[in-house]
């Protein structure tokens, strides 16, 4: 029983094999049985656990990062600190719990969440609710173009790689998009568009994959041109790579472990490693400068994570001081299972603002 399935399959019954893009954005968002529409996947009895939901450490930090960027901005007395994707509401409330005492900046602030999932707005509704001292105004928006105009500071933790991406595979006769289609017994297959795409310049060789970030390249563009034309900085962290790169990174993820990405349409997580150069090369075209990426493990290190894990260890039992230096571990650690080198920061400004904390100066 997947009413997804069934929807896909008339789906491409009718048009044809549908391309990867399309099958993604539909397992995610579809609006009644998508991934992210019926559920809250985190935590250890959910599907995935994120950088926030590890420890308050994460989401304070990003709070001190986004106080420093909005003073080096001239300290403007409105900003709009924008969260794209928020999950459960953590990040933003322990961000917005550091900063309440920053002078001037917890006065200047309107919260904007965009949230396309009605569970998970219900979710951070009641995570700002419960835990948030000070009431700031904080408003929902289905999409980034939505958010009000004005100087702002835009947040973006493991969103990314929740954009659908396209994929190209190389063959003797050039680059075709991959498709999604039904093999002879009715089940969800991959296969190729026959003709391949002649705009794609013909480098690598047969089996080479290349993914194609859209919706991320244009979202991207259409945040650089707003920070351009009204002030401000945004940072984006996520899983990815650094450099130009071949391959196929599309995973799929249920009860934290891989499965086949077509085996039960929206419901395993779907994501894509995230394409930094090309959204920083993106950023740069639209006008704003990009700051990165670096490695989450510096970022946490030169934002001062091992004096804060200190801090809360002081006042800890024992037991709570070894969650503390696990969770340092896992944010900053460069193991396999360990965020700190295989998750990445990438931050977009303002061309005026040319160094930012946590990254080496911008170069332009
Ligand atoms: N930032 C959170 C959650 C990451 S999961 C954390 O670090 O824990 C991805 C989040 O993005 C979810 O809240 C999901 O509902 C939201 N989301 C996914 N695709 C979206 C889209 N196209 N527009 C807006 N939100 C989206």
């Amino acid at each position: 029983m997947n009413a997804l399935l069934d929807e896909l399959r008339q789906l491409i019954a009718v048009e044809g094999p549908i391309p990867l893009a399309r099958y993604m954005g539909l397992c995610l968002g579809h609006p009644v049985h998508g991934y992210y529409t019926t559920r809250d996947p985190f935590g250890a009895r959910g599907d995935f656990t994120t950088a926030p939901e590890i420890s308050q450490m994460f989401g304070e930090l990003v709070g001190l990062w986004a106080a420093e960027a909005w003073r080096l901005m001239g300290a403007p007395a409105q900003l709009r600190l924008v969260e794209l994707g928020p999950g459960r509401g953590t990040l933003m409330a322990d961000l917005l719990r550091a900063v309440r005492i920053v002078p001037g900046f917890a006065q200047a602030l309107s919260v904007h969440l965009v949230e396309t999932s009605p569970v998970l707005r219900a979710r951070q509704q009641e995570r700002l609710a419960g835990s948030v001292p000070v009431a700031f105004p904080v408003s929902w928006h289905e999409r980034f173009a939505d958010v009000p105009a004005g100087p702002a500071v835009v947040i973006a933790n493991e969103f990314f790689d929740a954009l659908p991406i396209a994929q190209f595979v190389r063959t003797d006769r050039g680059w075709h998009e991959r498709l999604v289609g039904l093999d002879a017994d009715g089940r969800l297959a991959f296969g190729l568009a026959p003709e391949p795409r002649a705009e794609l310049p013909a480098r690598g060789g047969p089996g080479d994959v290349l993914e194609w970030p859209a919706p991320a390249a244009e979202l991207v563009t259409e945040i650089a041109r707003r920070l351009a034309a009204e002030g401000g900085a945004a940072l984006i962290v996520d899983y990815g790579y650094a450099g130009p790169a071949f391959g196929d990174t599309l995973q799929a993820v249920k009860n934290h472990a891989f499965v086949d990405p077509l085996a039960e349409p929206g419901e395993a997580d779907l994501t894509a490693h995230v394409d930094f150069a090309r959204l920083a090369d993106a950023a740069g075209s639209a006008g704003a400068a990009a700051h990165g990426p670096v490695p989450q493990g510096d970022f946490l290190r030169a934002l001062g994570i091992a004096a804060r894990a200190a801090a809360l260890q002081a006042r800890a039992s024992p037991a709570q001081a070894a969650d503390i230096a696990g969770a340092l571990e896992r944010l900053t650690g460069s193991g396999p299972d360990q965020m700190g080198t295989l998750f990445k920061a990438l931050a977009l400004s303002h061309p005026h603002l040319t160094s930012l904390p946590g990254f080496p100066p911008h170069q332009s």
